[in-house]
């Protein structure tokens, strides 16, 4: 009963899951701490978290722009670590049982692959460290007895559907994918959709590179790379399915036949929540499911014509070694021209696939590799769109 509260460094903590995890922990009332925030660029917001939350350190991940910010206000109590080996420094920590990996990007390898290194808790929210670097973690995170659990919503409900059978009987993973907000668009559509479009998820409300992912499908392309490497399964185990509601957050296909899902509603302080108390479950913030009003739950294939993301998708799941370090990196730049208003949307997956054909693949590449390719692609991906 009287066991320490679990003691929580939120990397991202100015997100969408990062604002999502510090709802989470005021519901869990003296459970958890949380001991550290970070943020790159929405540091008045961090401020007005550390009042909230009292930590013991913030940190500002852009030294740049934590130089030119007035930190008057900040708590006397927090103290301020600026520049990005600061999230390293925190997630090795003592001081630190869970993480919670809620950087957007490959920005947040590092100071994962750190807690995972440290055999801590980490709840995992960035995929990207999965898509990049997916078996390295995994064996690293296995070596040094570190719980890494997922915020993903489709992995989440993956990972608790397991639990139901033995994992030799799994016959294959279902991932759900909500269609994003052209769905039912056509293929000439696509072509001149604006930011403003493709930013309106039907059922999500999520950071604006995810956004983006999920119109082009490129976030269930990155999903089945992710579950590949987090639940070992073989790219052929894997299918998604489209299922407009966001209500069945995917599956689980044992060889009798059996499909196991798990339902709530679309929100991800259920799947952050469960990361953070896993195995025990909390009433927490999340509505319950409504059965006194009539619903439907549809199901259908994917257009993979309209939606090459996922062709995509699977082939990197299949080539593993340096292919998803690339495809990501030159995904986060494609998606950020895009925004930029520099890159037509239907061109965001061939710049991808372009810069993988481009690329020297290796089969089992290290870290500092995979880093270094990650820069690499990044530079190639921009010539590409300059041409
Ligand atoms: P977001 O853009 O809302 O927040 C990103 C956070 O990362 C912010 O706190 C920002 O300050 C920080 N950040 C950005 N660039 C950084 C950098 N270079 N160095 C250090 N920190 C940096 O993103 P989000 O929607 O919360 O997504 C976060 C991660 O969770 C992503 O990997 C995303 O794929 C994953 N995820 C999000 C959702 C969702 O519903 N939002 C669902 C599933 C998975
Ligand atoms: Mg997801």
């Amino acid at each position: 009963m009287n066991s320490p509260p679990q003691s929580i460094a939120v990397l991202g903590s100015t997100g969408s899951i990062g604002c999502g995890t510090l709802e989470v922990v005021s519901h869990a009332e003296n459970r958890m701490n949380v001991q550290a925030l970070s943020s790159h660029s929405r540091l008045r917001e961090a401020v007005r978290q550390a009042h909230d939350y009292e930590p013991r350190w913030l940190i500002a991940a852009d030294a740049g722009q934590a130089a030119e910010f007035d930190w008057t206000d900040l708590p006397a109590d927090t103290e301020l670590l600026t520049g990005p080996d600061a999230l390293e420094e925190v997630a090795a920590s003592d001081d630190i049982d869970t993480v919670v990996a809620a950087i957007v990007g490959s920005a947040g390898l590092r100071s994962t692959w750190t807690a995972v290194s440290c055999g801590k808790r980490v709840a995992l929210a960035n995929k990207e460290t999965m898509v990049v670097a997916g078996p390295l973690v995994r064996m690293t995170a296995d070596q040094n007895g570190a719980e890494l659990l997922p915020v993903d919503s489709e992995l989440c409900a993956i990972f608790q559907a397991l639990q139901t059978g033995r994992r030799d009987d799994v016959a294959r993973v279902i991932l759900t994918a909500s269609g994003g907000p052209f769905r039912n668009r056509a293929a000439d559509e696509l072509e001149n959709v604006t930011v403003a479009d493709a930013l309106a998820h039907p059922t999500w409300k999520m950071g604006k590179k995810i956004s983006v992912d999920s119109a082009t499908m490129m976030n269930k392309a990155l999903e089945i790379i992710e579950a590949r490497w987090f639940f070992d399964l073989e790219p052929d185990q894997i299918e998604v399915v489209v299922h407009p509601q966001s209500i069945v957050h995917s599956m689980v296909e044992y060889v009798d036949g059996s499909v196991i899902s798990q339902m709530s509603p679309p929100d991800m302080r259920l799947p952050i929540q469960y990361a953070l108390t896993y195995p025990v479950r909390a009433p927490g913030p999340v509505e319950r499911m409504d059965f006194e009003t009539p619903f439907q739950l549809q199901f259908h294939p994917p257009d993979r014509q309209r939606f090459p993301a996922l062709d995509l998708g699977y082939e990197v799941a299949r080539m593993g070694g340096t292919s998803g370090a690339v495809v990501n990196a030159a995904n986060e730049v494609a998606v950020e021209e895009f925004l930029q208003g520099r890159l037509q949307f239907t061109k965001i997956v061939p710049a991808c696939r372009a810069i993988l054909e481009n690329h020297n693949y290796e089969p089992n590449p290290s870290l500092s590799r995979l880093l270094e390719l990650d820069g690499w692609a990044r530079q190639e991906v921009l010539r590409w769109v300059a041409t």
